[in-house]
Formats: C-alpha cells, structure tokens, sequence
C-alpha cells in the first residue's frame, strides 16, 4: 500500500503558519502591511491581552472584491503578482500569498470587507475551516480580527513569552510601520488604551516626536544622499542622544521595513568615534532603490533581503551620516534647537 499522500489544506496552512505567525507581533505586521498595500490613509489596530486574545485591524483601503474574498484566504493566492518577472520588481510588502490563510488557520478570524462600489462581504474561518459567508456594509475597507491565536497548536503558544514582551514585539513592528509610512494615520491601543496616534500628514519628525518624544526628537538630524543606485534619507540621533541597543536603527527599504546588520553597521560607522562604547543611536534611514537590486524573497516573514551593491549602499550611508554629524559639530550648541 502506498504510503505517501499529499497533506490537507488545514494541516498544510498550519505548518505554513509556523514560518509566517511566529507570535501575535508577526500577525500585526502581515495585516497591517495588508491594509498599507491596499492604498489605506488611515490604519487603526486594537489589540486585547497582548494579541493572545485579539487583533483588530481596521482600514479604509481598497477592500475586497466579493467574488475574492473566499479566495484570499487560499494559499499562494494574492492580487499582487503574477508572472516571474513581477517577482523581481516587486513593490508591494507582501505577494506570498500566505498570511491571510497561514491565520486562519491558527485562530478564530471574521473579515468585513467592501470596495465601497457594493455591498460588502462578511467570511468567518476558525482553525482554517469556513464557518460562514454572507452580506456586509457597504464601509469602503477591511476590518478584519483575528481571535484566540494559537488556540490549537498549543505548542506555539506555549512559546510565547510573557504579556509585556509580546506587547513591546507589537509596539515595535507599529512604530517601525509608522516610521515607514509618514502619510498614513495610525493608531494603536492595547485593552483600551491608546500607546500610539499619528496624524498621517506625511512628517517623518512628527513620527518621530510621537515616538521617541518631542525633546528626543529635537535631538535628530535630517540627512539625505545619493549615488547612481541609492538614494538615502532620513532622521539619525546626535552623539548626546544613543540609547544601549542597536534596535533603534530602522532600515526602511523601498518602504518595507528590514533586518539587515551591515547597513545598521554602516550607520553606526558613520559616527566615527564619537559614539561611547556600548552606546547605539537612533536613526531612521530610507532606502530607495531599483527594486531589481534586491531580493526580498529570502525568508517567509520577509525581514531579511539580499542586496545586490550591498558595499556601495553601505559606503553611501557611513559617509552621508559622517557629514551631517560634522556639519553638526561645526555649530555650536547654544544656537541649536
Ligand atoms: P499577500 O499580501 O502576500 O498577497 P495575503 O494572504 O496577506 O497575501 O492576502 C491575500 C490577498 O488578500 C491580497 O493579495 C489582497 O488582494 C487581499 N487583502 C488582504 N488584506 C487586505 C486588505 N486589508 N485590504 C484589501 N485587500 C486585502
Ligand atoms: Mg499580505
């Protein structure tokens, strides 16, 4: 008797979502960067119990076509490329096609939809099984929730770590998202309250203010350079105001917030010795490149990327923030501010 066979779809999703919903954060950034990809203006996420209990995304995008929404849920479906060529220029944050049913299959999700030109359309999955289908209002957006993560595999959610950790993973991928999107009016509130408001007027140093604070922000400089490939720009911290980890350094490339050590490295080279052992800046820096240059099909979460030029883009940066820093320095500081 054979003993091979191919593994259902639920059991294929849930081994899916292993690599793509690590923890209740990972579930923010995939819909969050759902809503940013579908032209939303205004992003408000509500999150219970640290995520464990439920997400809330709401946005005023583009929504979902009623004849595709049981579809977005399949997995590899997605609106965002379709050929191999499209693969290599991609400009939206997601095309995998793998976290709307890598969730599903993990929780209890309802999503409200509507292109606002009909009636919208209301799909509840629970566990990766479609519930129900029906009519829902005619709002121009997405509202989707995700509750009870991880309810069956309790594995995972043995995993996670307390409350306050999962809840600063959150904060962090929100503030990175709102750093990266300036136009974009975000707002995120934990059990009722709110941690997070952005105007979505398109000021990356009123972001930053919200942020970090009005004072800390008063401590950044703006800087901007190019070369043939790159264009960079952005906010980095003078040497009076570094805090003890690198984690502070946000790399946004092409818009898509990423992991990558050698363009924080090249930051923090920009600062020659003027930095204290052990004392990390914070900055801001917008890559802008030919999305040919870069693959950000490495991993499932898409965070880490491969850069081709990698020691050109890192030489633009080092050098672009040693000057600012330098012009800096030539003022003195009581005319500051
Ligand atoms: P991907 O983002 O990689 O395409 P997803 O599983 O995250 O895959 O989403 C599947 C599809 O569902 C998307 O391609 C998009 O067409 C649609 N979609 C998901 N979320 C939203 C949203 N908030 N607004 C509009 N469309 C959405
Ligand atoms: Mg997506």
């Amino acid at each position: 008797m054979a003993k091979i066979h191919e593994l259902s779809d639920v059991l294929a999703d849930q081994i899916a979502a292993g690599e793509v919903v690590e923890r209740p954060a990972s579930v923010v950034k995939e819909l969050v960067e759902n809503a940013i990809d579908a032209h939303s203006t205004q992003i408000d996420i509500l999150v219970e119990q640290a995520g464990l209990k439920s997400i809330e995304i709401v946005d005023n995008g583009d929504g979902i076509e009623n004849e595709d929404v049981a579809m977005a849920f399949q997995r590899h479906a997605t609106s965002k490329i379709t050929t191999r060529e499209d693969l290599f220029k991609v400009r939206s944050l997601g095309f995998r096609g793998e976290a709307l049913p890598s969730i599903a299959s993990v929780a209890d999700v309802i999503l409200q939809t509507s292109t606002g030109q009909q009636t919208g359309t209301q799909i509840h999955i629970k566990g990766g099984v479609q519930l129900e289908q029906l009519p829902a209002a005619l709002r121009k957006g997405t509202d989707i929730s995700v509750k009870d993560l991880f309810y069956n595999t309790p594995a995972r959610l043995k995993y996670m770590k307390s409350p306050q950790t999962e809840l600063a993973n959150i904060t962090d991928i929100v503030n990175r998202l709102a750093l990266s999107y300036p136009n974009i009016a975000f707002t995120l509130s934990h059990d009722g309250r709110e941690l997070l408001r952005t105007s979505g007027r398109g000021s990356l140093q009123q972001v930053i203010a919200g942020i970090y604070g009005v004072q800390n922000a008063r401590k950044m400089v703006s800087f901007h350079g190019a070369d043939v490939d790159f264009e960079i720009s952005g906010y980095t911290s003078l040497p009076e105001f570094t805090r003890a980890s690198r984690q502070y350094i946000s790399v946004l490339l092409n818009g898509r917030y990423v992991k990558n050590f050698q363009i924080t490295k090249a930051i923090i080279e920009g600062y020659g010795s003027k930095l204290m052992v052990g004392r990390y800046p914070v900055a801001v820096v917008n890559v802008k490149m030919d999305p040919l240059l870069v693959d950000v099909n490495v991993h499932p979460a898409k965070q880490e990327v491969r850069i081709s030029q990698e020691s050109q883009l890192q030489k633009l940066i080092t050098t672009t923030i040693f000057k600012v820093l330098s012009k800096e320095n030539l003022i003195p500081s009581a005319v500051k501010n």
